[in-house]
């Protein structure tokens, strides 16, 4: 159908959850989102010929059903693994990155996996995540804390309100390098995860065009050089 048009008026919309550096966060100062997805998606609206257009942030668990239900956003790129579950309401494009999980704990903490599971034990995590389900399939007998805000969450597991955190391995360790230097990654869980781009199945167009956008993207260095810009050679 040659009346297809991929998106409308030429502008690539995305939504995201902004609280997790370094994939997409806000900069205080410009109020523009900034981040290594950030810098992932402008390339790939720029290879398509399109603007891009970051729409309000949302919450993390609300994004994959956001682009299934269709008509607010093109595409979501949150730092999003890409799951058997998620598939089933969204397609996703080829994986742009590899990512693991990371228990983060205070500093001198002995907690370990071990000790963690036990209902006295306070896990927390970004609720609806993959650590979210890390954490009810490997440490049933923790009580488990979802929250929205990752710097919260850490936050709390600074002050003691929480006995450890789950979440994505490169997040921890920016987030522990740049703002929470008291805490440290207890465990790295060797989850072999992907991130994907989601896109609504009813845009199967939109996915093979963002695909060959990173396809080139990582035939032509874009994608070494942001990796490099965000994560060191
Ligand atoms: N990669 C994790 C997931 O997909 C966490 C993503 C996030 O919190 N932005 O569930």
């Amino acid at each position: 159908d040659d009346s297809y048009t991929l998106v409308k008026d030429g502008t690539l919309t995305v939504v995201a959850e902004l609280g997790f550096a370094p994939f997409e966060y806000m900069n205080d100062q410009t109020g523009d989102p900034e981040g290594f997805d950030v810098d992932v998606i402008n390339a790939v609206a720029e290879k398509m010929g399109l603007q891009c257009e970051y729409l309000p942030n949302q919450k993390f668990d609300t994004l994959v059903p956001l682009i299934k239900q269709g008509g607010k956003a093109d595409v979501s790129i949150a730092a999003i693994t890409i799951t058997d579950e998620r598939e089933e309401s969204v397609d996703f494009s080829e994986p742009y990155l590899d990512s693991n999980q990371a228990i983060v704990a205070l500093k001198g903490s002995t907690e370990t996996e071990a000790t963690l599971n036990d209902a006295s034990k306070q896990v927390v995590c970004q609720g609806g995540t993959t650590g979210n389900d890390w954490i009810t399939e490997n440490l049933p007998n923790a009580t488990c804390v979802p929250v929205d805000d990752v710097t919260a969450a850490l936050t709390g597991v600074q002050t003691g309100l929480y006995n450890a955190m789950v979440v994505d391995l490169p997040v921890a360790k920016y987030m522990l390098t740049n703002s929470f230097s008291d805490l440290d990654i207890i465990e790295e869980i060797a989850t072999g995860e992907q991130y994907g781009i989601a896109i609504s199945k009813d845009n199967p167009n939109l996915t093979k065009a963002v695909n060959k956008a990173l396809e080139d993207m990582k035939s032509d260095g874009t994608m070494d050089s942001i990796e490099t810009k965000w994560f060191g050679s």
